[in-house]
């Protein structure tokens, strides 16, 4: 097996997305997101949104952010580039939840480029195997982004 350490790829949201563990694919599935913005900074493109957990989870709210790292100005914004940049285009994401730092996917993040912020205590306890890719909130973000299209066009604009 290729240890985790030695890709050091930035990552698209599609990889990411197959490499989430199957119990935290199905905890997202209860998982209720809400966007709340989209801004332009610094020539990228961030997205915030809430998620909340009600089954299978503490219920409370915690917050999501999806970087794509492509420059792009205001008029690159269109329904067909936002297409292109959710399919194929490397993205960076944070969540505030726990479960994102204690079971190591910040660490696993900062790795492989994708965490915004930076984690460099590996979770030697909960996921000594560096398992997984992301926490079920951002599972459930990652398999969303495409409904928000229109809404995200809105807030650019
Ligand atoms: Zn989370």
């Amino acid at each position: 097996m290729k240890s985790i350490l030695t890709i050091l790829n930035e990552k698209k949201a599609i990889e990411l997305k197959k490499e989430v563990d199957s119990d935290r694919k199905n905890r997202s599935s209860y998982t209720k997101t809400k966007f709340l913005d989209a801004k332009l900074e610094k020539g990228k493109l961030n997205l915030y949104f809430e998620s909340i957990n009600n089954v299978h989870g503490s219920g409370r709210k915690h917050k999501q952010i999806i970087r794509f790292e492509e420059k792009l100005k205001k008029e690159d914004i269109t329904k067909e580039k936002l297409k292109d940049l959710i399919k194929n285009q490397n993205i960076k994401l944070h969540c505030d939840c726990e479960d994102f730092l204690y079971a190591g996917f910040k660490y696993i993040g900062t790795i492989q480029k994708y965490s915004i912020e930076k984690e460099t205590i590996k979770p030697e306890i909960r996921n000594p195997e560096l398992k997984g890719s992301v926490c079920k909130h951002l599972n459930s973000v990652l398999s969303k982004l495409h409904i928000y299209i229109d809404k995200i066009i809105e807030k650019i604009k």
